[in-house]
């Protein structure tokens, strides 16, 4: 099977590889579709010191595609059904697998870090780590669903997002473009901020009724107004710069939210007396609990949500080079790769 490596200092190498082996409770899955993700691009420029074993972990976390071998004793799934990856696959019986958090499992398993990952014609996952792609939902839009949109979904949830809000969204990726769409849908009013007024230009289009892009305008002083002088319910940061961390505190209002999802090596700094006086809640949030994914599929369904809006470009894995280029220049929507042709 064809796949890509990262080496270090962002390089890529194109490998072929033997088809991989369902062991025991696990499935096979032909890949229809993967995404390239914020931090594909943090591991692809990593030095190969940082690298270390994972340069031969192929990388990749968001899985789309079809299972077409079980291993022994798998009977949760079966050959021919359409699924989405989940990333982060816990043991399944700990204390925090037990309670939906499989996140914080100890001996969990991640794609394109610890697991072989998505950027391959074929991938093995846990058979609890597949989840179904309902006949309604194709397969750009289950690559989508298997993290930008789950993670803004978990996001909103963690804020208890709903029409009394005013929300900022900090960072146009995948991921934040993905908060736009369903804070809006959630009934919630949308700032999107950005630096890119190619990706505003979308926000707007996927709900935003504000833009603001910190290069002219004085964010805060912006969202305190759309918050109706008082600063927005919800920040959701998604961009991973410190700036964005210290603009978003300041442009929340009492009792307001920040939820932190954006990777990258920010840093809060702000006097705690802050917090304590209007008492702010700052929260991380990673990936999602595996049982938002039905509401979130609900959610996105019944409100007819254009996800394919969210992409910018579809590229062969031969293409990587070219498809991880345009992506760092975040500008653009998501970029997916497509396998075996399957647009689907
Ligand atoms: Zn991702
Ligand atoms: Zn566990």
């Amino acid at each position: 099977m064809k796949a890509i490596l990262f080496p270090g200092s962002g390089a890529i190498e194109h490998i072929t590889l033997p088809k991989p082996q369902p062991g025991p409770g696990e499935v096979l899955i032909e890949m229809r579709m993967s995404g390239i993700c914020g931090t594909d691009l943090f591991y692809m420029n990593e030095t190969p010191q940082q690298r270390a074993d994972r340069a031969r972990v192929i990388p990749g976390h968001e899985t789309c595609g079809v299972i077409v071998e079980l291993g022994a004793g798998v009977t949760m799934r079966q050959v021919g059904e359409r699924v989405v990856g989940f990333h982060h696959v816990g043991c399944g019986h700990c204390h925090y697998c037990r309670i939906d958090v499989p996140t914080q499992c100890p001996d969990k398993v991640v794609t394109g870090r610890t697991l072989h990952g998505s950027d391959a014609q074929y991938i093995v996952l846990p058979q609890h780590g597949a989840f179904p792609l309902p006949d309604d939902f194709s397969f750009e839009d289950g690559a989508l669903l298997s993290c930008n949109v789950s993670t803004a979904f978990s996001g909103l949830m963690k804020a208890e997002v709903d029409s009394f809000q005013r929300v900022a969204v900090f960072g146009q990726g995948g991921v934040g473009l993905s908060a736009v769409m369903l804070a809006n849908a959630l009934g919630a009013r949308v700032a999107a901020v950005d630096l890119s007024d190619n990706r505003l230009a979308l926000s707007r289009e996927l709900g935003a009724e504000l833009t603001l892009n910190p290069a002219r305008d004085d964010v805060p002083d912006q969202l305190r107004r759309f918050g109706g002088g008082r600063g927005v319910h919800t920040v959701i940061e998604c961009s991973g710069s410190s700036k964005a961390v210290e603009q978003a505190l300041a442009s929340l209002g009492p009792l307001g939210k920040l939820v932190i999802i954006g990777a990258g090596d920010s840093h809060i700094a702000t006097h705690v007396g802050v917090l304590i006086a209007s008492e702010i809640q700052v929260l991380g949030s990673s990936v999602y609990r595996p049982g938002e994914y039905e509401p979130m599929v609900n959610l996105v369904r019944n409100k007819q949500l254009p996800l394919h809006r969210l992409i910018g470009g579809r590229f062969p894995i031969d293409e990587a080079e070219e498809a991880f280029k345009i992506a760092a220049r975040q500008d653009i929507g998501k970029l997916l790769f497509a396998w075996n042709g399957a647009v689907v």
